[in-house]
């Protein structure tokens, strides 16, 4: 799996919403790659902001400046 299937999955990873064998293959990227470690903490906290002020949806823009920014330190992996 590379940074960028990883990063696909991540909301469906955090909301529970994958299959088993996708939860395997997503953990086993996470260790070997702490950039997508930092990512899907980075992504959760964020969301949890977001719902703590019951804005349940997080904005597209965040979510995209999010993922661009963890995919350009993350192009050797
Ligand atoms: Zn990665």
């Amino acid at each position: 799996m590379t940074c960028t299937e990883f990063i696909a999955q991540l909301d469906d990873l955090l909301e529970e919403r994958v299959s088993k064998t996708l939860r395997v293959d997503l953990e086993e990227h996470l260790r070997t790659c702490e950039h997508c470690v930092i990512t899907m903490n980075t992504t959760r906290k964020t969301i949890e902001i977001y719902r703590s002020h019951e804005l349940y949806e997080l904005p597209n823009e965040l979510r995209d400046r999010l993922q661009k920014a963890i995919l350009a330190k993350c192009k050797k992996c």
